[in-house]
This record gives structure tokens, sequence and C-alpha cells, in this order.
């Protein structure tokens, strides 16, 4: 807004009277408990900080997910596609028949629907990042068996 145009509002009284109701929402940071990623998906101690849930605007769901050294989520596809960030640690990813790979913070990792794959700490560093995925039907993930000790160190 030019200045001449700010003054004129100021001067006829339009700014500060007539606020439109807030649209945006702030989910303030410790709104949302902290959860354990359950026995049945994760090996070891995993932490999931739920950030956002969609609210029937959108498919969006985001966490955050911190995993102890030597933790990690078991085998899944993502029907909608997972793009994770990492923001501390050093964690490992895998995609099936491929090789284990190094994430670091700042890495954001995209994971194409379908595609086969586990992600966590390595044996010795933790690693967190955020999970950021849209469901389909309202489903965002579909797991599979765990990954095997021997899968983990390979
Ligand atoms: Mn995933």
């Amino acid at each position: 807004m030019k200045r001449h145009v700010i003054a004129a509002a100021l001067s006829t009284g339009l700014t500060g009277t007539a606020l439109a109701e807030d649209r945006m929402q702030i989910f303030p940071n410790g709104s949302r408990p902290s959860g354990k990623g359950p026995e049945a998906n994760f090996t070891g101690a995993v932490r999931v900080d739920p950030r956002f849930a969609a609210p029937g605007e959108t498919a969006l769901s985001v966490g955050h997910v911190t995993f102890e050294p030597g933790a990690r989520s078991a085998w899944h596809t993502h029907p909608a596609g997972q793009l994770l960030i990492v923001t501390s640690g050093t964690g490992w990813v895998q995609e099936e028949n491929g090789r284990k790979r190094q994430i670091n913070p700042g890495d954001t990792i995209w994971t194409p629907p379908g595609v086969k794959h586990w992600h966590g700490a390595t044996a010795t560093t933790g690693v967190s990042h955020y999970a950021i995925q849209n469901s389909i039907d309202g489903k965002n993930v579909d797991w599979m068996e765990k990954v095997s000790d021997g899968e983990y160190q390979n």
C-alpha cells in the first residue's frame, strides 16, 4: 500500500475497526501431545509429534518423528507418496531392492506413491525428520513387515 493510501485510511478511521474473522489457524507448539511410534509399525524407541492433521479442507498431514539409535519404521508404502525433511541427527533410508542411504539435516527425501521403503536412525545416531503426506480415501500409509536386524545392518 502506498504511503498516501495508508494516510487516507488512517484519517477516515478504516484501520483497526473492522478486522476480518481469522481464517488462518495457528496451532501452538505443545497443543498436540507426543505419541509413541506403535510397536506394530516400528522397531525401537520412536516418538511422533503430530503437527497437522487434515481438517477436512485438505488431505495433508504432517508429523515430526524422532528415532533413537537403532530405531526404524517397518517396511511400508504411501498411497500418495511422502516427503521427509531431516531436522537433526543422522539417519538411513532404503527402498526395496535399493541400497541403504544416509540422510542428514536439511535433506529432503521424496518417496513416490507405492514405493516400498523404510526410514529411521543409524545404528549409532538418532535422527528426527518431518513426515509430510497426503491421504487417499483417508489413508496415508500401508504398513508391511518389520525391517529385520539383518536388513537394517546391511
Ligand atoms: Mn515413509
